[in-house]
């Protein structure tokens, strides 16, 4: 089934003309008819609109398209409902943006089309991009496709559930804490969250400026590294996208890793781990040692403060950043008898809890009196977890850990409960405060019925996306847990 394939299998049958585009995007039109009334992916897609440009690949393949200029051409990928595509819904998982159609491409967008990809699609994600579950969509829920009574992860959750249920090749989604890696993990997929300045947000609708970037969702690590060739580089309508070269993240997968150093941090043994992800992360950690890959130890004493600077510095930003949504610039309105009851009205109504929980905290922490004590503060401390990071990174090439401390959990087991949620992302959350870049690849199953995928993730230095998909790659190839699929797409 051509909706299975990857992303390489996929251009190199293209290539040789052996299916069509249209074939492809008709499998994964198929196959979401077929599955997403079970995992609730898609909030919307446009299937004429999708058909039309396989069509135009088509055209341009029997023109005598070089795959090498456009190396996506041909390939289906959905979006994360935060990124701007033209003429297309943007809601970010809210009710507050009502009928908002986004006027402009972002530049991962413009990028992907210029690769050839066919954009199609918004995939569901907790409003805002503020959760870990999914469960805070003002829509629905979206469930994990290996077993539908469980989460898929957030905020990414619909990006995630979308590819480990095949009915895309790849998607994107964006990390602020943790948001591509947490849902990658546990839906079993590879998740890459890029260097903070590689990608360009653009046309990403902030939640924590400081924090947030935006990666791909890919059945193996070489697609990842291809649809990071893609959407790198330099862009001027973004001031902290970054100047440095992009090297050709594929080409430099070649299974070398012997002689890598990889950094064990002592912080990360937690208890609360659960036993089948530990034993998981430790066989994998073996796995690559055999691989050649030398282990070290070390310490990044600041990482107990991870999560609570995270969310100060996140709610802060976030406070700031959703002031834009106000009734009178976007979306949906709540009249009111003056300017101040139409914006209360309004953000009363089309915030969920969470959001309002967030902007109420972000608000007070930003706040004259409280602003030395926690926000400042705060900035002081995610100094510090960076320079962990940096130390550690002169002794080592890369940092492994799990990617999250369970599998996906319950429908409704942590939703009532914010700490429990925000305790899911300790793995994840140093990264984005770093301003580093951190894979996730799924490094076995736990022993549940039915069987869950874990997640390993490869943590690397600033620009340090080669080293980390090269050790995943290595790893990737030299194991067999790619073979199984959930059950719903089988
Ligand atoms: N789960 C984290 C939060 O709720 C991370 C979200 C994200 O990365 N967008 O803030």
């Amino acid at each position: 089934m051509l909706n299975q394939l990857t992303i390489s299998e996929l251009t190199a049958r293209l290539a040789r003309r052996e299916v069509s585009t249209r074939q492809a995007m008709q499998a994964c039109l198929d196959q979401i008819q077929r599955v997403d009334g079970r995992v609730k992916a898609f909030l919307s897609y446009d299937a004429a609109d999708a058909l039309a440009q396989a069509d135009a690949a088509d055209r341009q393949i029997t023109a005598g398209t070089d795959f090498k200029t456009q190396p996506l051409l041909g390939v289906p990928i959905a979006v994360k409902d935060v990124l701007a595509v033209k003429n297309q819904p943007l809601n970010c998982g809210s009710k507050i943006l009502g009928k908002f159609i986004s006027p402009y491409d972002a530049t991962v967008i413009e990028r992907l089309r210029a690769a050839g990809a066919i954009v199609f699609g918004r995939l569901n994600m907790d409003e805002f991009a503020m959760g870990s579950s999914t469960e805070n969509s003002a829509f629905f829920t979206t469930l994990n496709p290996w077993d539908t009574s469980r989460i898929p992860g957030g905020s990414s959750g619909g990006s995630a559930a979308a590819v480990a249920a095949d009915e895309c090749l790849a998607t994107l989604g964006s990390d602020t804490g943790g948001s591509i890696r947490q849902p990658a993990a546990l839906c079993g997929c590879v998740g890459l969250k890029p260097t903070y300045g590689r990608v360009s947000r653009y046309g990403l609708v902030a939640f924590a400026s400081s924090l947030d970037q935006i990666g791909p969702f890919t059945k193996n690590v070489h697609d990842a590294a291809m649809l990071l060739n893609v959407i790198s580089g330099l862009d001027p309508r973004d001031s902290t996208s970054l100047p440095q070269p992009v090297p050709d993240y594929a080409a430099a997968l070649d299974g070398s890793v012997k002689g890598l150093k990889l950094g064990l941090p002592k912080e990360y043994r937690i208890g609360g781990l659960d036993p089948d992800v530990k034993n998981a992360v430790d066989a994998a950690v073996k796995h690559l040692e055999k691989l050649g890959v030398e282990l070290i130890d070390i310490s990044l004493p600041h990482s107990d403060y991870a999560v609570a600077t995270y969310y100060i510095i996140a709610t802060a930003e976030a406070s700031a950043n959703l002031a834009r949504f106000d009734g009178i610039r976007y979306g949906a309105r709540v009249d009111g008898s003056d300017p101040v009851s139409l914006y209360s009205n309004t953000r009363g109504a089309g915030f969920g809890a969470e959001v309002k929980r967030r902007i109420i905290l972000g608000t007070y922490v930003l706040s004259s009196g409280y602003y030395d004590a926690y926000y400042l503060r705060a900035q002081k401390v995610r100094t510090l977890i960076r320079q962990d990071f940096l130390k550690a990174f002169e002794q080592v090439d890369a940092i492994v850990s799990p990617t999250t401390p369970t599998a996906a959990f319950k429908v409704g087991e942590k939703s009532a409960d914010p700490l429990q949620m925000y305790l899911s992302d300790i793995f994840t959350i140093s990264c984005n405060l770093a301003g580093i870049c951190g894979v996730s690849l799924r490094c076995g199953f736990t022993n549940s019925s039915p069987q869950l995928p874990i997640g390993l993730q490869l943590v690397g230095h600033p620009f340090g996306e080669a080293t980390i998909l090269k050790i995943a790659h290595a790893y990737e190839q030299t194991t067999d847990w790619l073979k199984r699929r959930p059950v719903l797409s089988a």
